[in-house]
């Protein structure tokens, strides 16, 4: 039998231009006082923290872990056809809105054959952010979610929301989501 396979993919980062060359999409930026926080870089940093845990816990299934380096820059559509075999694809994102108010998690998915994963990932961030608003699981067309297996979007909280920046940039936060998440994936994927 050949291995179980799950995706993380950390929001943003390096991407290809049209002309062959790089750049940095920070994806949302948030502030705490004059301090910058980006998107990119804190999704990245849940996504490696869930890819490690997946591996410390679940060494049955393969992990990979999709950062966009300068070196190896992903467009959305690498994204999404990347390791089409996947059992499961998790893609790790901040939200931002107009309003500095607007806060909470909630869980996005496009395909109809994604909806248990989203349902099981929504559960983990409900136990991980327990306390925060919960806005619940939706769907929507998205590029990264267009695969013939199951794949999910995370949207942690808003980086424009400074209580749920602070709350996410904890390490304790993070090692939560990380736990829960990964324990949900294995599940999901039959090896928890
Ligand atoms: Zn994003």
């Amino acid at each position: 039998m050949s291995k179980t396979i799950v995706v993380i993919d950390a929001g943003h980062g390096f991407k290809p231009t049209p002309s062959g060359g790089v750049v940095f999409d920070p994806g949302a930026v948030g502030y705490l006082g004059q301090a910058q926080h980006r998107e990119a870089d804190i999704a990245a940093q849940y996504a490696n923290s869930i890819a490690y845990m997946l591996r410390t816990l679940y060494p049955a299934i393969e992990t990979h872990l999709l950062i966009a380096t300068r070196e190896q820059p992903l467009s959305l559509q690498q994204r999404r056809r990347y390791e089409p075999s996947a059992a499961a694809f998790v893609s790790v994102h901040l939200n931002a809105a107009e309003s500095r108010n607007a806060h909470g998690y909630e869980t996005w998915y496009s395909r109809e054959h994604s909806v248990g994963l989203a349902h099981a990932l929504h559960g983990a961030l409900q136990r991980a952010l327990a306390g925060r608003l919960d806005r619940g699981i939706k769907q929507k067309g998205l590029t990264v979610c267009q695969r013939e297996k199951p794949s999910a979007l995370l949207e942690l909280g808003f980086i424009t929301n400074a209580s749920d920046l602070e709350y996410l940039l904890l390490r304790e936060t993070r090692a939560r989501v990380a736990r829960e998440v990964a324990k949900a994936v294995a599940e999901f994927v039959g090896l928890g």
